[in-house]
């Protein structure tokens, strides 16, 4: 079974998690203002890379706080873990972003 390092629990089993999708994405300042295209890419327009990928994750089963975490989409494995709102620290960033 796979672990997951919940930065407030430790390692729990991957049951106790949902992911909640691609993180690190802006809300625009002025939806109004966006065009259809622009608000449904924002809306509905993810990456969906194979390899490294900035993930949003919910200890759901646990304590229920969010964290964000670059997984390897084809390992499965974990690099790295961090709390909302910050940036990785890892040099795979870049590739997340991509
Ligand atoms: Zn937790």
């Amino acid at each position: 079974m796979l672990l997951i390092a919940c930065p407030h629990c430790g390692n729990r089993p991957e049951t106790e998690f949902r992911c909640g999708g691609q993180a690190h994405i802006a809300r625009p300042e002025a939806p109004s203002a966006q065009s259809d295209e622009a608000w449904a890419e924002y809306l509905f327009v993810r990456k969906n890379p194979r390899g490294v990928h900035a993930e949003r994750w919910c200890h759901v089963h646990g304590c229920g706080r969010w964290f964000n975490a670059l997984r390897d989409t084809v390992s499965d494995r974990f690099i790295e873990i961090y709390p909302m709102g910050a940036q990785p620290i890892s040099e795979l960033q870049s590739e997340a972003r991509a």
